[in-house]
């Protein structure tokens, strides 16, 4: 079968040059990458990116820690095809609703933990964190408590770019581009031992950490908070790995003041910890959570808000009208996508294999890592991981200008054929949970030359 090209070839220049004039990229310097000019990725194929040079470059971050099933994925593209001939879209507003949400929203609550059997579609994470801001104030209102309408987040915490998702978000450099955060949305300390926890223990820092959640609400006044927001592992803030001891006393916090939490499962859901959830990893039970990227495995976009029986009987017994929802909420592509992903996942075993096998294997490997002297930790869990690059291992000590050496190593991984992402200095990966183990050696053997190569410039 011949087929002409969906969008004409070009040359990788021709790309660049139009992607310059008409494209303003997400999360950009706009000057400085037209001058640059960026990378042309063509196509993939299980976790290889191909680019308009021919390049083979093995993904190393999914996409945006969204590719949990691998790229090429033929059921995936032929839900997407047959949905689109049998019912390309249509709205739930006005009681009305589709097979691909019905069927979605029934997987969802097999899937999840047993306290959550409905769902609030949205069309990505951050329109699902905004949904879960409206939720919670209209939780509190309905239940008689107005006043708690305080939400508490993090530093470095990554929620979305939306208004408010944007604020649940505890990104300094977002905040500081208009006007944010916006009002009731208050931020604690990240639970990030390598660089706060001095001489104390992971463990002994975990509760010191979890405690500023009690510090802030006493502060705050306990009446005036509705709930605390958390990914289970901070992804865009650095693979933040919270010790052991956190998420069980920040349960207890939330649970001793009758505040609701909220887990934001968009990186850590759908088996990347090597559990469905991570707050199954970590054992703690949030009353909401937000769900997107590995949802579809990022062939759709698709987000959506788990909410529990808590707060659901609240809202459906005395809510009345919940004056929120969006033209793509529930879209039927989307959601036939998402229950092909997720049967996907369940019917090849690939979050059990990420448990069991690939996940301890990658980890095993991962830590090699940290004998590379410019290394101070290596760090993860499952299929997410994070190297601190340092200027002084036993010290702890990071390079002066922040930021400077993160952005060399992650140049060279990109030119030598490896995603890999640079937070501050800190190199992040969240390969495909379908990597196998001679793809992750590759990876590890990448990750080595690119990190000898980038100790080889500071020399210089
Ligand atoms: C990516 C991300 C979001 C935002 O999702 P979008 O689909 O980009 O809006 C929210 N929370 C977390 C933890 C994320 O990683």
């Amino acid at each position: 079968m011949s087929q002409t090209p969906l969008i004409a070839p070009r040359s990788t220049r021709e790309w660049q040059s139009a992607d310059a004039q008409h494209y303003l990229h997400p999360f950009t310097d706009f000057k400085a990458l037209a001058a640059h000019g960026s990378r042309i990725i063509t196509r993939a194929e299980g976790v290889y990116l191909h680019d308009s040079n021919g390049e083979r470059i093995l993904d190393a971050m999914s996409g945006l820690w969204c590719v949990n099933v691998g790229y090429g994925r033929k059921e995936l593209a032929e839900a997407a095809y047959r949905q689109m001939l049998e019912l390309p879209y249509y709205n739930s507003f006005f009681k009305a609703t589709h097979p691909p949400a019905i069927e979605l929203a029934g997987l969802l609550a097999e899937i999840t933990p047993p306290q959550f059997n409905r769902v609030f579609y949205a069309g990505s994470g951050s329109e699902a964190n905004d949904t879960i801001v409206r939720m919670v104030r209209r939780y509190w209102d309905v239940n008689g408590e107005p006043n708690r309408t305080i939400i508490i987040s993090r530093d470095n915490a990554y929620h979305g770019s939306t208004m408010a998702a944007a604020s649940l978000g505890g990104m300094k450099p977002m905040h500081e581009q208009g006007g944010l955060p916006i009002p009731g949305i208050v931020h604690i300390e990240q639970p990030y031992w390598y660089e706060n926890g001095g001489e104390l223990s992971p463990a002994e820092y975990g509760i010191k950490a979890a405690q500023q959640l009690q510090r802030k609400i006493e502060e705050l006044g306990p009446r005036n908070v509705g709930a605390f927001i958390g990914e289970p592992i901070q992804g865009a803030g650095g693979v933040i790995i919270p010790p052991d001891t956190y998420w069980p006393e920040i349960q207890r916090i939330c649970a001793h003041y009758g505040i609701l939490l909220a887990a934001d499962e968009v990186i850590c859901g759908f088996g990347r910890l090597g559990h469905w959830f991570g707050q199954q990893h970590f054992g703690f039970q949030p009353d909401l959570m937000t769900l997107a990227k590995g949802i579809t495995s990022g062939y759709q976009p698709l987000g959506g808000v788990m909410v529990s029986d808590r707060v659901a009987d609240v809202l459906i017994d005395k809510g009345g009208e919940f004056h929120h929802g969006f033209t793509y909420s529930g879209h039927p592509v989307a959601c036939a996508v998402a229950v092909r992903n997720i049967r996907i996942l369940k019917d090849e075993g690939i979050v059990e294999r990420v448990r069991a096998e690939t996940g301890p294997y990658l980890q095993k490997r991962w830590r090699e890592l940290a004998e590379h002297p410019l290394v101070g930790e290596a760090r993860g869990v499952g299929f997410i991981g994070a190297l601190e690059l340092v200027a002084d291992k036993a010290a702890r000590r990071f390079f002066p200008n922040r930021g400077d050496v993160g952005l060399i190593c992650r140049d060279h991984c990109f030119a030598n054929g490896l995603v890999m992402r640079a937070v501050r200095d800190t190199m992040v990966m969240a390969p495909p949970l379908v990597m196998e183990r001679a793809q992750i050696d590759e990876l590890i053997e990448k990750a080595w030359r690119c990190l000898d190569l980038t100790a080889r410039d500071l020399k210089n």
